[in-house]
């Protein structure tokens, strides 16, 4: 097949311009870190596919868990009948939350796990009768596309289109010219003049994703989240792109003294293979939904907890587990911190940045990033531009030497 142009394909492509930046072609298969155009030729995947895939693409275990689970029970409605597959992922990812998470809501993504946990908070406040209305969300935030997620949001490209549907203060993060304490000092004020208000305080930890991969200030991510709890904000840690190993820990807030209220999953909990998204609260919380119809959660989704993307999960997170998948990364994570020193050095290169399985170079000349991009992709490396930084979010099941390969392809584009 033919691929039309941009301006005549029958597809609106998300996040694309017209005319388009950087390459294009059709993939036509995918396997293991790599895939593959209509010409045969093979791309290394540092995107891991827009952050989702963990165990590599085609991973034939999901491929059977899926076509399995397929000629079995596939999409059935889950209210209020329920289907082993849901029963068990739920379960299983209670259990790699831990204490105090008891309950799971299932959806369809990433924004679907956010908008669930934002109504959740302020269907909470309305049940105990203490209405609250407003949120406390991270200068530079990102939480997804739909509406109540672009409301807590603050990234100026992403949102400023937008006008503000849900009521949000911003927080400022530190960095190189802002320190903890003053920002922490401006958190404590909105707190102070309008924790009474605020229905929940919701972060992305340890680092802020689409705004340019912006790693962050432990200790304020834990100084905020108790001044928050002080107040008796709900606390909501967005890990759509931390969670399942990212930041080097199951979960980002396995780094983190304090302890959320609520959870957002989505991204690596299927591998990426099927969308799926999931949001874990505590006991107390889904207390207060107790007590018949008009207390009920008003919320849901066809497809929450669609079998097929359930049966995937579940057989993800066994492999997660037999295979050791966070001890193996230490090698590829081992490689990653020893391409920061390198990459360092280089005349183009303002500031190399590395989390766990993530691993993030920002350009001296933003306006560079689809050139270097292009450079790579003809090298046979698909990296993606995040406003002004590139980065490397491989799959978890790429070998030391393909990404060495991907390093030093970026090294030799980036000189
Ligand atoms: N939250 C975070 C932190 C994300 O990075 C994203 C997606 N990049 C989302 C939410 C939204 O997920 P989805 O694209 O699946 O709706």
């Amino acid at each position: 097949m033919e691929l039309p142009s941009i301006e005549l394909s029958p597809v609106w492509h998300p996040y694309t311009p017209i005319p388009i930046q950087g390459p294009r072609v059709l993939l036509t298969r995918a396997s293991g870190s790599f895939v593959e155009d209509a010409s045969g030729r093979r791309y290394f995947d540092a995107t891991s596919s827009w952050w989702c895939n963990i165990h590599g693409h085609c991973h034939p275990e999901l491929v059977d868990a899926l076509t399995r689970q397929a000629a079995e029970l596939d999409q059935v409605l889950f209210a209020p009948h329920s289907h082993s597959v849901g029963q068990e992922l739920a379960a299983c990812l209670l259990d790699k939350l831990g204490h105090p998470f008891e309950k799971i809501f299932f959806s369809d993504n990433g924004s679907t796990a956010v908008e669930a946990a934002l109504k959740v908070a302020l269907q909470y406040w309305s049940r105990i009768g203490e209405p609250r209305g407003k949120f406390l969300s991270l200068e530079r935030a990102y939480h997804g596309d739909t509406l109540g997620a672009v409301s807590v949001g603050h990234v100026d490209t992403f949102h400023t289109a937008i006008p503000q549907l849900l009521p949000t203060f911003k927080c400022p993060i530190p960095d190189v010219t802002t320190s903890v304490e003053h920002c922490l000092e401006q958190a404590l004020g909105i707190l102070e003049n309008h924790g009474h208000e605020i229905a929940a305080l919701i972060v992305e930890p340890l680092i802020l994703g689409a705004s340019g991969m912006i790693v962050y200030s432990k200790e304020y991510l834990e100084k905020l989240t108790a001044a928050a709890k002080a107040k008796r904000c709900l606390v909501i840690f967005d890990e759509v792109f931390t969670g399942f190993g990212r930041t080097g820990t199951f979960f980002a807030k396995d780094q983190i003294s304090t302890a959320p209220d609520v959870v957002c999953m989505s991204k690596g909990l299927t591998s990426g293979m099927l969308a799926l998204g999931a949001t874990a609260m505590t006991r107390a919380i889904f207390n207060a939904f107790e007590g018949g119809e008009s207390k009920k959660f008003f919320n849901g989704h066809t497809f929450s907890a669609n079998p097929l993307a359930c049966a995937v999960a579940l057989q993800s997170l066994k492999i997660f587990d037999r295979d050791k998948v966070i001890q193996r990364n230490e090698s590829l994570m081992a490689l990653m911190a020893a391409e920061t020193a390198r990459f360092e050095k280089l005349e183009t290169v303002s500031d190399v940045r590395h989390l766990g399985m993530i691993w993030v170079c920002q350009l001296k000349d933003p306006s560079q990033r689809w050139r270097l991009a292009t450079a790579a992709w003809d090298r046979g490396i698909w990296v993606r531009p995040a406003g002004p930084v590139l980065y490397v979010i491989p799959p978890y099941c790429t070998t030391v030497s393909d990404l060495q390969q991907c390093f030093d392809v970026l090294y030799e584009v980036m000189q």
